[in-house]
């Protein structure tokens, strides 16, 4: 149920649009058309809006209860991180199925395709790798995917 929620995410919480991409979720980020334009796609595509403004939160739409909102209050990434986790319950079960740069889900992509388009390292210490088919970035599971997935895990775990 959780897992299906979709999000829409304005401009003044960015950087929480990578971390729902990274956490599976589908999240669209756009960059221009303000607060209408993000009402408009949080009604018509279903979305979840995600923003630190409270004026967006006294829409009709929202008291009606035609749209959800989440109203961030923090400054801080990490707590942000941490209300959007908590409020939305998000889970950690789609993590890293998605590219965090178009939003695409990504297609696994066999070890000896992966061999001419990533560092020799990389290829030597990995063994499965992602693909975005749209912008055709490869992902594994270096030390960056480790470092965010514990701080997810204390997103979640603050919660309890
Ligand atoms: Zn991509």
């Amino acid at each position: 149920m959780v897992k299906d929620s979709r999000f829409v995410v304005d401009l003044n919480v960015g950087r929480l649009a990578k971390w729902l991409r990274v956490m599976g979720y589908d999240t669209l980020f756009p960059r221009e058309g303000g607060d209408n334009q993000l009402v408009r796609i949080a009604l018509r595509e279903g979305r979840i809006l995600v923003t630190r403004d409270a004026g967006i939160t006294c829409r009709r739409a929202v008291r009606l209860g035609q749209m959800q909102v989440v109203h961030i209050l923090d400054h801080d990434l990490r707590g942000q991180l941490r209300q959007l986790v908590r409020e939305r319950r998000l889970s950690m079960t789609g993590l890293f199925s998605r590219c965090v740069r178009c939003n695409d889900l990504l297609h696994p992509l066999p070890r000896s395709e992966a061999a001419d388009r990533v560092p020799p390292y990389v290829l030597e210490s990995q063994s499965t790798f992602m693909e975005c088919l749209r912008c055709l970035r490869i992902y594994w599971q270096g030390t960056h995917w480790d470092n965010m997935k514990a701080e997810l895990c204390r997103a979640q775990q603050d919660t309890a």
